[in-house]
């Protein structure tokens, strides 16, 4: 009797032990969130790393239950190849969330395109990356903002890395008055220097380590923060070409407007160096804050 009721009931136990949630549709979804209150929310697009995995540990602090997305936004690339070549690695990232005390990974499939609300950057939006990405930053508002009202988490964390998204998405949620807390969370790097990004498995160990010279480029701008002037960036440019970057822009940029500015002149906001630079046809990007 033990035996068969041990038996009917394993199927069941195994979902008990096993807490990370995996939740394909909204239907699934919706009926998962109403059982939750306040959670806090990161949204990835999967092939995660320790960059990734600090978000959590940001979110921990909250001490709200943690939702996680994976989804690959064919909104927010302009490159078709750079959005089909996208690292994948949905097996080990579902290990790694398990082991970050995520209670749920929504994996939305392309329905999550449908009826949506297209939304246009704000002109801060055309600047740095947006310079050469065009209609980036709209791809990722309208899956950030579809993300938002399916999820509706009292938080969201977002990587500083990534610093003009952090700020656009910011700047969204206040101008719609969301009631999300948009927290910004510390770039975590290799021990070169270079910061984690899921592109960076695309690069042969050798461009590995010679992409550390970005990291080493903020480090020498951030060094002459008395002194800066165009000749040093100028010159940080050039030695990135000798390096073998092709360069999208190296820029120091105020935190809250993104136009370039090399001192304070008593602005509001903090001075940050911003680089985007390809090695071969993967492109990297980082900052520093001065
Ligand atoms: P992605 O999967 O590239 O869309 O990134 C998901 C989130 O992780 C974004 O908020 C990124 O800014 C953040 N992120 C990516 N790499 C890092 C890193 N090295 N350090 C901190 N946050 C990161």
């Amino acid at each position: 009797m033990l035996m068969r009721l041990s038996q009917e009931y394993f199927p069941l136990l195994i979902i008990l032990f096993i807490k990370l949630k995996i939740i394909k549709t909204l239907e699934d979804f919706h009926k998962t969130r109403s059982a939750y209150g306040q959670i806090s929310f990161i949204p990835t697009m999967g092939n995660l790393h320790n960059g990734h995995l600090s978000l959590f540990n940001t979110a921990k602090k909250l001490n709200k239950p943690i939702f996680s997305s994976i989804y690959i936004n064919p909104l927010q690339f302009n490159n078709k190849n750079d959005f089909t070549k996208y690292p994948k690695s949905l097996d080990e990232d579902i290990e790694l969330l398990e082991s970050q005390d995520c209670e749920c990974l929504f994996l939305p499939d392309e329905s999550i395109l449908e009826n949506l609300e297209i939304i246009k950057a704000p002109s801060k939006a055309d600047l740095l990356c947006g310079s050469h990405r065009p209609g980036h930053f709209d791809g990722v508002l309208t899956i950030v903002n579809k993300l938002f009202s399916i999820m509706k988490p009292s938080d969201a964390v977002f990587g500083l890395k990534d610093y003009q998204q952090y700020l656009l998405i910011k700047e969204f949620s206040q101008s719609r008055k969301l009631p999300i807390n948009i927290i910004g969370s510390k770039t975590i790097r290799e021990n070169n220097g270079l910061a984690m990004s899921s592109r960076n498995t695309l690069l042969s160990s050798d461009e590995l380590q010679n992409a550390s010279e970005i990291y080493k480029s903020l480090l020498f701008i951030k060094n002459n923060a008395n002194n800066l002037c165009k000749d040093i960036i100028d010159e940080v440019r050039k030695s990135l070409y000798k390096k073998g970057f092709e360069v999208d822009y190296v820029s120091v940029i105020n935190s809250i407007t993104l136009q370039e500015s090399l001192n304070h002149n008593n602005e509001e906001g903090y001075l940050v160096a911003a680089i985007a630079a390809n090695i071969g046809t993967v492109r990297l990007i980082d900052n520093l804050f001065i």
